[in-house]
């Protein structure tokens, strides 16, 4: 019941009454889109740990060069929560805002020109549309990838890879990665995106 209600042009408000208490899910709120997506990651985070945090953090190693390009996921994986946490329509950062990110990641001292991620809940949902039609915003499906792809769901394969080269083109990048959760089911839709993924991510050896 609460997969159904994942979209927020649609879902309803729930109630679970526990004892003599109730717990109340909200309905999901709307994507930020477009210039107000790139807005809100342009703004100036220090990238660093809260400094209330003394010791050393192991897993800040293994995101501090990582840049976030989309977020939401539609795929409705049962294991995971991130179409939860970020709402199952998907919204993408333009390119420029990206490339503007990872102009600031080169300026840092400690970056040794290799972008360890380009990703989100799944990387190469990136530029991929849901939501944009009348009937995704009446859909209750939990999934716009399973069991078959809706068709409704644009991908666009192509944009992910040109926004890997176009970073690795970057002055000071030697290596782009995705480290993030790639969807298989789009991924090997497309002969040519797992042909070139592997000259697309890394430049120089
Ligand atoms: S109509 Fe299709 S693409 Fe749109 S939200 Fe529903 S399943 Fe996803």
């Amino acid at each position: 019941m609460v997969e159904a209600q994942q979209t927020p042009y649609c879902g309803k408000r729930l109630v679970q009454m526990h004892g003599d208490r109730a717990v109340l899910q909200e309905p999901p709120a709307f994507p930020v889109q477009g210039p107000d997506l790139d807005a809100l990651y342009e703004l100036p985070f220090q990238r660093l740990p809260h400094p209330s945090y003394r010791g050393k953090i192991p897993g800040f190693a293994t995101i501090k060069d990582s840049i976030i390009v989309s977020r939401g996921c539609a795929g409705g994986c049962t294991f995971c929560g991130l179409g939860f946490h970020q709402g199952k329509f998907l919204s993408s950062r333009s390119v420029d805002s990206v490339l503007k990110e990872i102009r600031r990641l080169t300026e840092a001292e400690t970056f040794r020109g290799t972008v360890s991620d380009l990703g989100g809940p799944t990387a190469n949902l990136y530029a991929c549309e849901n939501g944009h039609v009348e009937a995704c915003r009446n859909c209750h499906r939990p999934s716009c990838l399973w069991p078959t792809i809706c068709p409704h769901f644009h991908i666009d394969e192509q944009a992910q890879l040109d926004l890997l080269r176009r970073a690795r083109e970057e002055p000071g990048v030697k290596h782009v990665f995705v480290q993030s959760g790639i969807r298989m089911d789009v991924a090997l839709r497309t002969p040519s995106t797992s042909a070139n993924s592997s000259a697309a991510t890394c430049r120089g050896t």
